[in-house]
């Protein structure tokens, strides 16, 4: 590499995130994460361990005690519960219907047990009668995994009731609850959910590097009735629960991110500050007033309303648009990003996140007048003028 200017500090650009994650972080996270470095076993951090797993049991809405941020993204909590529960020669269920369910099924055969797929189409909820059906032509199946909030999608499938399905046929349940953790209901314990993974950059709103994991007691029994160790130590919670169990006798297993998990505590002590409820109700309202004026722009949303994700809203692209220009202009112009859409859906829709604090009235005006001049600009068949004074009307009634 040559170059002819000495590499100076990194000041990145002040954006709004409102793609598929991460979303903004409030600057009182920044600020935890800012604190001084202490020691991963100093007694004054492990009083702050125990207080993110009581925040993140709540979150969570549980009592597990194996409750725990895994030190990873979302995707190390998604493998965590694969290599802690499969083991060569299990038999899972894998529902597919956007990208995070294709990459559970790469787990499952990574794990070298067999996959059996219930597909779905992008943009549409995981169907619980082919779940059933799979579930009765597999009795000898370990688990089911689903993917509770599709990011790729926009769409919500019923945890509950695909919970409510393995359960009948005591079969173990991995959820994804990456992007919903927050932003609507995850209701663990209600679910009788066994494993639940999260992570820490959608609706949580913290910086990304964390993958919030939840264990209920048959996914223990499942772990402590292991044939043979896991492949991977990093992430084997047999090892891991040395660290994160209770108690003030830590062993090392591998060095905490201790200023992530500062970040962590401070998002959580937010949310919990907000009240979980009022943190699902905005997320609701907001989703309201972005459909509302994208609507009134005559846009399309793609998914169907009974399973929309409040939190991330996938639009329509208007036919001979560039969307991808679209995205590049509201970066440019207004520091606003917006997310693409992937796999069959590439070119074809935005992707629009209303997360955490990036689900604020102010994100949501920001957003619809961003696009209305864009799209104007481009000569797109939309109504002008019409998508604030209708979002308004949903946000401040
Ligand atoms: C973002 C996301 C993941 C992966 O999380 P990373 O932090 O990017 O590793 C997994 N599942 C879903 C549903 C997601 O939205």
């Amino acid at each position: 590499m040559s170059r002819n200017q000495p590499i100076s500090s990194f000041h990145p650009p002040r954006r709004m995130l409102m793609g598929p994650g991460p979303s903004d972080v409030h600057p009182r996270v920044l600020a935890a994460m800012a604190q001084p470095t202490v020691g991963h076993l100093d007694p004054a951090f492990i009083g702050m361990m125990d207080e993110v797993k009581a925040l993140l049991q709540l979150a969570f809405r549980t009592g597990n005690e194996l409750t725990m941020p895994v030190s990873g993204p979302g995707s190390a909590g998604m493998e965590a519960c694969f290599v802690n529960l499969l083991e060569p020669g299990d038999t899972a269920i894998v529902c597919i219907n956007g990208v995070f369910g294709t990459r559970m099924r790469e787990n499952v055969e990574r794990c070298g047990a067999k996959a059996v797929v219930v597909e779905d189409a992008w943009g549409t909820p995981v169907d619980p009668d082919k779940v059933a059906a799979a579930l009765k032509a597999n009795p000898g199946a370990k688990l089911l995994a689903f993917v509770h909030a599709e990011t790729s999608t926009g769409v919500r499938s019923d945890a509950a009731t695909l919970c409510k399905l393995a359960r009948e046929r005591g079969v173990l349940t991995i959820v994804d609850a990456v992007t919903s953790l927050g932003g609507i209901p995850v209701l663990v314990d209600e679910w009788n959910a066994d494993a639940v993974y999260s992570g820490t950059q959608k609706c949580l709103s913290c910086v990304p590097g964390l993958s919030p994991v939840t264990f209920g007691p048959r996914a223990v029994e499942a772990l402590s009735k292991r044939k043979a160790k896991g492949q991977s130590w990093f992430l084997d919670f047999s090892l891991i629960t040395a660290y994160w169990g209770g108690g003030a006798k830590r062993a090392y297993h591998h060095t905490a991110p201790v200023n992530t998990l500062y970040a962590l505590h401070e998002s959580l002590v937010m949310l919990e500050e907000e009240g979980l409820e009022n943190a699902w109700a905005r997320h609701a309202r907001m989703h309201e007033g972005l459909k509302a004026g994208l609507e009134a722009m005559g846009l399309s949303l793609l998914v169907a309303p009974d399973s929309r994700l409040p939190q991330l809203n996938a639009v329509t692209v208007p036919a001979g648009i560039d969307e991808a220009q679209v995205r590049s202009q509201m970066l440019s112009r207004y520091g606003l990003e917006l997310g693409a859409g992937l796999g069959a859906l590439a070119g074809k829709i935005w992707r629009i996140g209303l997360m955490g604090q990036s689900a604020t009235p102010g994100h949501v005006t920001a957003c619809l007048g961003g696009l209305e001049a864009v799209l104007a600009e481009m000569k797109a068949p939309i109504e002008i003028g019409a998508a604030l004074p209708a979002a308004s009307k949903v946000l401040f009634p």
